[in-house]
């Protein structure tokens, strides 16, 4: 029997194995009363401020441990493909998930429960002539691939339903034992309502009018919802002491949950749609089974989206729907991602192919930028005069701004806005005057490692004569005369015109200028070349360089190590000037 304090070998090793310790007591420590009655938590404060569905504000985000802080969210239930409204909640939650992790140091253990079996699936798999376990296989499969296509982290561990049962009954019956619930002539178990008294409403706060019921009802109250549902006529069934039935929706949740982290939970997760009355119901499932005045500490909820101009969600019942895999024909997961990050994660937010190029032309702005950027660090962008000190400055100071803003419930809108103030002002001191190919090279920062300061060369043909001081060309007559070669601490590729391989697969993807595709006269084979920067005033031996050992003042030299196409390794060291 599943009990609180008394949990079975099975959960036990679950915990274990999730690094989750012992099970909890039902019983903690609080800090305090605060708002509706909610109980401030003890633990690690992560030093977030989130908004919390049970008091309607913001409270501090303490959990549990740093290192292992319980997150359960309410999975899908499988029985068609999952479209653009599910994901925006799931992608959400995985930013806040990442933020978390990353920028709070707060280790997460997530738990998903799968619904694999319940009317919906039971309705479809009949439509299809299949069985429910294997219509709920194949979309449970499209789901993991659809969440990883998006890069949503997958949970912890996912827990089906239907491995669960026995686990169920025995939640069940711990809620009957504590005066919660009954059982029906009819092998129905429903939740005593009632009983909880003004305790059931925490998170929509008053009890809403229950939908009208058959009359042949065998609740006591109209209100009480189903934690157990006798067997009809050809439905998947599995034995229990009230008879053949299937769990109820909500009880799954409750029961998995508790399974892994017993009476406390740090936060729960998922669509605004599920406050009322599936998250109210696993607070009236869980507080009655644990016999604890709180259970979840933080609900969190995400907004609807919306397609643009429609009052309703994108649902599969209102078929307004794009599925995952059409999305992603036209757009990048990564465009999806940054349209879920312009808005808050509670907020409702519109779908449009407007709002997608949006989103799509501020990530081609983020890219073009530090592609910019890194051309400058390599010297392949010349530019006027940068003021690097105003960029570390700004660096700083948006670095600051972007924590502030994820610390204030997850506001990545204004996180967003900073990192696009620093790309504005980066890119308003990287105005290129040239923009050099990529095998004419100058570096030109201080703070590319190891390489000295330069003046720009006026010519990438660069002469001995003109090759100013500090500079890091070399001519290279192995294939054209004239040509300058870049160099750097990367593994350039290098081409041999030995004229020995005519009609060699192996062309390489990039050629020098002046040496198109197939043509002839240049039939070497592609090799890599190792070259390695110093700077001395004598030639330093081979050990020295290749440790990194002789840099950098005075004179600039370069090894180079080998490998030709007959196989053969040549090691040189040059002087550059
Ligand atoms: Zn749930």
């Amino acid at each position: 029997m599943l009990r609180a304090c008394g949990a079975g070998v099975g959960p036990q090793l679950l915990r274990a194995a999730l690094g989750l310790g012992a099970w909890p007591g039902p019983e903690r420590a609080a800090s305090g009363t605060r708002g509706q009655g909610w109980l401030q938590p003890a633990g690690h404060d992560t030093g977030v401020k989130v908004y919390n569905s049970l008091t309607r504000r913001k409270d501090p985000l303490i959990v549990g441990s740093a290192d292992a802080a319980s997150w359960y969210s309410c999975g899908p239930t499988v029985y068609d493909h999952a479209h653009l409204g599910h994901a925006c909640s799931y992608v959400r939650f995985d930013i806040i998930r990442r933020i978390l992790t990353r920028v709070f140091g707060c280790n997460i253990i997530m738990v998903m429960g799968i619904t694999d079996v319940d009317d919906k699936i039971i309705k479809r798999a009949g439509e299809m002539n299949v069985s429910p376990a294997s219509l709920a296989n194949l979309y449970e499969e499209n789901f993991k691939q659809d969440m990883a296509a998006l890069k949503v982290l997958p949970p912890t561990v996912y827990l089906r339903v239907t491995e669960n049962i026995p686990h169920i009954i025995s939640f069940i019956e711990g809620i009957i034992a504590n005066g919660h619930a009954y059982s029906t002539a009819q092998g129905n178990v429903y939740f005593d309502l009632r009983s909880r008294g003004d305790r059931y409403g925490k998170l929509v706060g008053a009890v809403p009018s229950p939908a009208a019921e058959p009359v042949d009802s065998d609740k006591r109250h109209p209100s009480d919802f189903a934690l157990w549902k006798a067997a009809k006529p050809r439905e998947v069934f599995w034995a229990s002491p009230w008879g053949n039935g299937r769990p109820g929706w909500h009880i799954e949740c409750s029961t998995i949950s508790s399974l892994v982290f017993g009476s406390r939970l740090d936060i729960h997760s998922g669509g605004i749609d599920l406050a009322f009355p599936h998250h109210e119901n696993e607070i009236a499932q869980c507080e009655a089974f644990h016999q604890c005045r709180q259970w979840g500490n933080y609900f969190l909820h995400s907004g609807h989206l919306h397609v643009k101009g429609k009052e309703e969600k994108m649902s599969k019942s209102l078929k307004n729907y794009i599925t995952v895999k059409d999305f992603l024909k036209t757009f990048s997961p990564d465009v999806f991602r940054l349209f879920c990050m312009r808005s808050s994660y509670r907020s409702a937010v519109d779908y449009s192919d407007g709002t997608m190029l949006e989103a799509k032309h501020l990530l081609l702005a983020a890219a073009a930028f530090i592609e910019d950027a890194r051309a400058y660090m390599k010297g392949q962008l010349v530019c006027g005069p940068v003021g690097e000190g105003l960029l570390w400055e700004r660096l700083r100071h948006t670095r600051e701004a972007v924590k502030a803003a994820l610390a204030d419930d997850f506001d990545t809108p204004a996180a967003v806005d900073a990192v696009m103030d620093l790309i504005h002002r980066g890119n308003g001191q990287l105005q290129a005057r040239t923009k050099r190919p990529f095998w004419v090279i100058c570096p030109r920062s201080p703070v590319v490692p190891g390489v000295l300061p330069c003046s720009a060369p006026s010519c990438p043909t660069l002469n001995t004569s003109s090759r100013p001081s500090g500079s890091l060309w070399q001519t290279d007559s192995s294939f054209q005369a004239t040509a300058a070669r870049p160099l750097s601490t990367a593994w350039w590729r290098n081409w041999y015109g030995s004229g020995s391989r005519s009609g060699s697969s192996r062309w390489p993807a990039e050629r020098p200028p002046g040496r198109p595709s197939g043509s002839s006269g240049w039939t070497g084979s592609p090799c890599w070349r190792r070259v390695t920067l110093c700077a001395r005033t004598s030639p330093p031996t081979a050990s020295a360089l290749r440790t990194g050992a002789a840099r950098p003042r005075g004179s600039c030299w370069v090894r180079t190590a080998d490998q030709g196409a007959e196989g053969s390794r040549h090691s040189s060291v040059k002087a550059l000037h």
